[in-house]
């Protein structure tokens, strides 16, 4: 039987290992990297804020439709929001479709970036505003996000454009709250670039807030993926899993617990590691003595090794608790 003091270095040496094996180069992969084309930390946080509401789909869609949304916003493209108006952006974005969002919902976000900018002065200082840990609380962004995106959307509800919007639902899936217990992937995906760093990946460019507040970006990747690695013992993605995966992760770096999202969600994202178990894949992945996807799948389906290869699956069960 192994302590869980043992499980829980073997786990950080694994993650440690993956971790170093994801750096910048990856970049490609990831919608951040258009924030990374910017210079000023204005720009930076208003584009990676674009990027961050739209990065759901495919990373070459989501590619795709920012750079429709940032080409006409040439040069500083905070400055051209500001300076932007609803008529202007209408003629602009004219027959605008992504998915669940319509032009509609993109000139409301417009407006809504201009609004936010307006009132603050910039959107780490709008953050900041609901952003005020109580003493000792030692998870004070979910709270901290429920206030800011209860403003924000009561904003857009004041804005001119609202009473012509047919159905508020595009707009409202771009500005998901987190008291509705979604693990509101994109938002902690946002602060994580606009928190953590700057590493060459993530930005650093809120550096008031500690990074050991940053809760795990979730999605359907890193939630299988921590489940085969027992760092929750839950089903399905919500914001109380991705809190107590990252309390696991406390364990392994208490300061930057989230740092490693990005190589964990690569395995995802870059099919390194997909639904159905390819021991193959597993044979050479930095997880595989941590990694227990095959006890997770249902008897009959597993898949067979191939003769020679033995993959060191371990066979503990039960969640990693701390
Ligand atoms: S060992 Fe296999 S199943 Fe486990 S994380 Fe790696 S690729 Fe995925």
């Amino acid at each position: 039987m192994i302590s869980n003091t043992n499980r829980l270095s073997l786990l950080k040496e694994a993650l440690d290992k993956l971790h170093k094996g994801y750096g910048p180069s990856y970049l490609e992969s990831d919608p951040l990297l258009l924030a990374h084309k910017y210079t000023t930390p204005e720009d930076q946080e208003v584009v990676g804020f674009l990027a961050a509401v739209f990065a759901y789909g495919h990373v070459p869609q989501i590619l795709r439709n920012l750079r429709v949304i940032l080409t006409p916003l040439s040069g500083s493209v905070a400055e051209a929001i500001r300076k932007g108006n609803a008529s202007s952006w209408k003629r602009v974005y004219k027959g605008y479709a992504y998915r669940f969002q319509q032009q509609g919902d993109l000139i409301l976000l417009l407006w809504l970036l201009r609004q936010v900018l307006a009132d603050s002065g910039s959107l780490q200082a709008s953050f900041l505003r609901f952003y005020v840990p109580h003493r000792d609380e030692p998870l004070p962004m979910r709270r901290a996000l429920t206030e800011w995106v209860g403003y924000l959307r009561q904003t857009l509800r004041s804005s001119p454009g609202w009473g012509a919007l047919e159905n508020p639902r595009g707009i409202y899936h771009l500005l998901p709250d987190p008291a509705s217990g979604s693990p509101c992937k994109r938002w902690n995906l946002y602060l994580r670039w606009m928190v953590r760093g700057p590493d060459g990946l993530d930005l650093g460019l809120w550096k008031s807030i500690p990074t050991r507040h940053l809760i795990l970006p979730l999605d359907t990747h890193t939630a299988r993926i921590c489940g085969y690695l027992r760092l929750t013992s839950r089903a399905a993605p919500s914001w109380a899993m991705a809190e107590e995966i990252t309390q696991t992760l406390r364990n392994l770096d208490p300061e930057d617990p989230i740092r490693y999202d990005f190589s964990i969600a690569r395995l995802g994202i870059l099919a390194r590691c997909t639904k159905k178990m390819d021991r193959n894949r597993c044979v050479s992945c930095e997880l595989s003595r941590i990694c227990h996807a095959e006890e997770d799948l249902p008897s009959g389906s597993r898949p067979r090794a191939k003769a020679g290869k033995r993959v060191p699956v371990s066979r503990q069960r039960g969640p990693l608790v701390s």
